[in-house]
């Protein structure tokens, strides 16, 4: 696997590619990776014959900037990981790379209110950020395939939604959620959990599953009441437990067997702000 870290050395290899027409899988991280992302890097091989990663931490995604600057990082760990699994290509580029002075790359389009909701509520800006650095990282990369997590299903949702409206021609795939034993889901983000919350945040997952058990019996309110209650009983404090249309986001009242339903839930462990979700 080569690692670029600019623009252009990573542009004059994957036009190399296209010239073959080659078809380029892609996944965007954060790095800090864990079997979770190799899982799409493993996917990702399966649509295409080459598959680029990038490791950015993004800092327009971050609200608050002690989250960015408690960020984990561990290059030469993930380089390693990511060859392991089959990566082709990394692209580690620089703030400056992805955000050259004097550019404005935001993106401007109408989500109907699905940025506004969930993590959107809760993380003001954070899509925003997360839109600009997808949006400029496909405009470097133009793979025929964008590999995502269902993790963040609300990211995925979003970046869907972008890719249809201003029509990329990139197919995006979404990733089942890889978790660890008990069923807390994978995240870079659980390394910095103390050891009792480790064990204690698989209520997330029990909630989720719950929800998924009681969905077609029980009144949806009191599914998302049960749900709270037993996330806070475990000592996790929840921010939002939500079941939502699975393309629109918006906010269902009634079990519906004709409309794809997905919960979703935050909840802080500790100092560590945890999300998942489950499709219904
Ligand atoms: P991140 O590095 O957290 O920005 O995540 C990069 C990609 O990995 C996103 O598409 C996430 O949804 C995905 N991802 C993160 N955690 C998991 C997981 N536990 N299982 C599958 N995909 C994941």
């Amino acid at each position: 696997m080569k690692t670029y870290i600019t623009v252009t050395s990573l542009r004059e290899k994957l036009d190399q590619l296209h010239e073959k027409n080659q078809k380029l899988a892609f996944v965007p991280t954060m790095g800090a990776l864990h079997n979770g992302h190799l899982s799409l890097i493993k996917s990702a091989s399966q649509y295409a014959s080459k598959v680029c990663a990038s490791i950015f931490v993004n800092p327009t995604q971050f609200n608050n900037p002690d989250d960015l600057a408690k960020y984990p990082r561990a290059l030469e760990e993930d380089k390693k990981m990511l060859s392991s699994a089959g990566c082709n290509y990394l692209f580690a580029p620089t703030v400056d790379e992805i955000y050259p002075k004097g550019i404005s790359n935001k993106v401007s389009i109408d989500l109907k209110g699905m940025d506004k909701v969930m993590e959107g509520q809760f993380r003001p800006g954070h899509f925003e950020g997360m839109l600009q650095v997808v949006k400029r990282l496909l405009d470097i990369v133009q793979p025929q395939f964008l590999v995502m997590g269902q993790k963040d299903y609300q990211q995925f949702s979003l970046v869907n939604q972008m890719i249809i409206q201003l029509k990329i021609p990139t197919q995006l795939i979404i990733a089942p959620t890889i978790r660890e034993e008990g069923g807390l889901a994978m995240s870079s983000r659980n390394q910095r959990l103390t050891s009792e919350m480790r064990i204690k945040s698989a209520i997330l997952f029990k909630a989720l599953s719950y929800a998924k058990e009681n969905i077609q019996t029980t009144n949806l309110q009191k599914i998302i009441k049960d749900c709270t209650e037993k996330i806070a009983l475990e000592g996790l404090k929840p921010e939002y437990f939500e079941i939502v249309d699975a393309t629109y986001l918006s906010s269902v009242k009634e079990f519906n067997p004709d409309q794809k339903l997905v919960a979703c839930v935050a909840a802080w462990a500790g100092e560590i702000r945890l999300i998942d979700n489950i499709i219904l």
